[in-house]
């Protein structure tokens, strides 16, 4: 399904800006941004990936991994297909790298109060947004958030943390925890191996502890790419000023994309 975007404004000769992402992307009319899932139509920006879920499952949160947001339940986790990242080592570049490889969306539509029922069916104490990239869905998490805190169910994303000052305070009502990857504490990586930067990381991370949100912070350690010692060093030493009470996960790298 498609839908107007948020957070955009219009430029001239009917080119628009998409204010979601730190890609800040400049789109002309016919054309997609970076994550291939927001598209220029005559001059007004739209989602096309409102509602159409490439996945849905009920995970441990734990796998998201989360430790200290209700421990032991479940999380009812979806995704659509796109990324405003392009990880080499991505482990699900079949569905966050398709719309930019193919131009294909893919997935099954259902409404924001149809995914909220299917998470209240499932038992869930929480929905995720997670294994892609939230941000890039933006119009789907919100309307979808929205109606779960009315439901008693309370909203997580797994994120990249590339999202601008503004999604955050649009979110940031209806969003309870946010893990957020760290990915390396060197812009150079964030630029070679993701297409993106690491600043625009860092001041998410403390937007959210501003905003009064959960974060735990996840690294996939690479060898010889992001694990030496000064930088895990660095790594640490921002989590730190964040709040000791911030957890660090540590994750396992092995090939992919
Ligand atoms: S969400 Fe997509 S279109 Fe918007 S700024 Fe980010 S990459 Fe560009």
């Amino acid at each position: 399904m498609i839908k107007e975007a948020m957070l955009y404004e219009k430029l001239s000769e009917g080119q628009v800006r998409c204010n979601l992402c730190a890609h800040r992307c400049a789109i002309k009319p016919g054309k997609r941004g970076v994550c291939g899932v927001r598209e220029n139509k005559e001059g007004v920006l739209y989602s096309l990936v409102y509602g159409t879920l490439i996945a849905e499952n009920i995970d441990p949160i734990e796998k998201k991994p989360f430790f200290h947001v209700y421990p032991a339940s479940r999380s009812y986790s979806i995704a659509t297909v796109g990324c405003n990242f392009s990880c080499d080592f991505c482990q699900n570049h079949d569905i966050s790298q398709m719309p930019r490889a193919t131009r294909m969306i893919s997935g099954e539509d259902f409404s924001p109060a149809e995914i909220v029922a299917r998470a209240k069916k499932s038992g869930s104490a929480t929905i995720a947004y997670t294994y892609t990239e939230p941000t890039i869905y933006f119009e789907l998490v919100y309307d979808t958030a929205k109606i779960s805190v009315e439901n008693g169910l309370i909203n997580v994303f797994v994120t990249n943390g590339f999202m601008t000052t503004e999604a955050i305070e649009t979110i940031a009502p209806y969003l309870s925890a946010a893990n957020v990857d760290l990915k390396s504490f060197r812009d150079e990586f964030y630029k070679k191996k993701c297409g993106a930067g690491l600043n625009p990381v860092l001041e998410s991370l403390k937007k959210m502890k501003e905003k009064g949100i959960w974060v735990e912070i996840t690294t996939l350690l690479i060898p010889t790419l992001n694990d030496s010692e000064e930088e895990l060093k660095d790594i640490a030493g921002f989590i730190a000023g964040l709040g000791v009470e911030t957890p660090w996960h540590i994750s396992r790298f092995h090939p992919q994309f």
